[in-house]
């Protein structure tokens, strides 16, 4: 095929420098959708949609890389998303009695569920297990679903002042009324139900609830951050690290106790006006922990190779065979690169519609000599996209791609 634009080749030889000053084939996350697609669901995993393509539908995984996925159940929507913050190497505060905040607020999260459901309502967890999620994941999945209430339960750290009550503090957008509400209403239930215990309690000026801030405006809470047009709200009960707190949450029916005082809160949010309570002013703090980063995050296998065939004829073959060589690739290689160079282009391409009209039609994929290329779920992203946005087959964008890699080292 022939390329008859200038603009065309400049633009893929700045995209090709780029993909090459990144490894070979690592990937660019892109930016997360604001159409709410739903999410499949399999064996508990939630995987949030972010486009629908010709080839399948690109998800993101738990550790919030985007994928080819084409199992699962779809879900469109629910009433309630919980998420129990931390999980696999983030452990979150510990316990003197080794109780841990990952777990406990996964039990919580559990028993939230349940209660929910008793009442009808339909309730997703971001994770049922002991999984390493960035907080970028756990905000991607309840953008998919638009639920009408986001809970992020955790128990915290830190605390050493002596008080008469908990230290229960929850945290809203700083923007959003229905995000304050539904904060002051998971306040006053929880409080309450912990304020009968009489426990050598620790809190901190922060007790009620109220926004943190990491500059004036901007929520420091990514669960907040990322979900400003859902009422997203996160709940510290109590402070797990204060030794007789820890005791206390060891204890069943103080986790069922919590479990409903948040069902509570969020079923007087749902259907009542109740404005809550605890309000205390926004204030700002610079210094996060920086947890819930996609570093180190490792993912399960979730999807099976493609494996891509396409056919070129002798003279074709032969170019291929000795760019790749110039490149010091496998043909392979060479053409999986070459698509994801093509991909990396419409990306950059993406504000610019004078370059869409260029009309480019498909190679042909036929010819005596047939190479096969294995793509992971990951880097069928770049083939998915690619013939998305011509209109391609998978044989095609891999064709394309190598025509696109055999010009290019021509170049040189
Ligand atoms: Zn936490």
């Amino acid at each position: 095929m022939r390329f008859s634009s200038k603009r065309i080749i400049k633009f893929i030889t700045v995209a090709v420098s780029i993909v090459l000053s990144f490894s070979l084939l690592s990937t660019v996350n892109a930016a997360s959708s604001t159409v709410s697609m739903g999410v499949m669901l399999e064996d508990g995993v939630v995987f949030p949609i972010v486009e629908e393509t010709a080839l399948g539908k690109i998800v993101t995984t738990p550790c919030n890389t985007e994928i080819v996925y084409n199992s699962g159940e779809l879900l469109e929507t629910v009433d309630v998303v919980i998420d129990p913050g931390h999980g696999g190497p983030e452990t979150g505060s510990v316990g003197a009695n080794g109780l841990v905040e990952r777990d406990l607020n996964l039990i919580v999260a559990l028993l939230v569920e349940k209660e929910l459901a008793s009442m009808g309502y339909t309730v997703l967890l971001t994770r049922r297990t002991d999984l390493h999620m960035p907080i970028r994941q756990r905000t991607a999945i309840a953008n998919a679903l638009s639920p009408k209430a986001f809970v992020s339960i955790h128990h915290n750290g830190g605390a050493q002042r002596r008080s008469d009550v908990p230290g229960t503090e929850v945290f809203h957008h700083v923007e959003n009324l229905e995000s304050k509400r539904l904060a002051g209403l998971l306040f006053e239930e929880i409080f309450e139900a912990f304020k009968n215990y009489w426990v050598p309690w620790v809190n901190t000026v922060h007790n009620g609830a109220s926004s943190r801030l990491s500059e004036p405006g901007r929520d420091a809470y990514g669960i907040l951050r990322n979900t400003p047009a859902i009422p997203s709200a996160i709940a510290e009960a109590l402070y797990l690290s204060n030794p007789p707190e820890a005791e206390l949450m060891m204890l069943p029916e103080v986790q069922e106790n919590e479990a409903k005082a948040i069902t509570r809160a969020i079923h007087r949010f749902i259907t009542t006006s109740d404005p809550g309570s605890g309000f205390k002013p926004s204030f700002i703090d610079g210094v996060m922990t920086g947890t819930g980063s996609a570093r180190g995050c490792v993912d399960s296998k979730h999807e099976q190779d493609l494996k891509v065939t396409v056919a070129y004829d002798n003279d074709e073959f032969a170019s291929l065979t000795s760019a790749a060589q110039k490149a010091g690739m496998s043909i392979e290689e060479f053409q999986m690169f070459g698509v994801h160079a093509l991909d990396l282009f419409l990306k950059l391409d993406s504000g610019d519609n004078s370059l869409e009209q260029e009309e480019i039609s498909a190679p042909s994929i036929t010819g005596s000599n047939v190479s096969s290329v294995e793509w992971t779920a990951e880097s069928q992203v770049a083939l998915a996209r690619v013939g998305a946005k011509y209109g391609f087959n998978s044989s095609e964008v891999q064709k394309m791609g190598a025509t696109l890699m055999v010009f290019l080292t021509s170049l040189e």
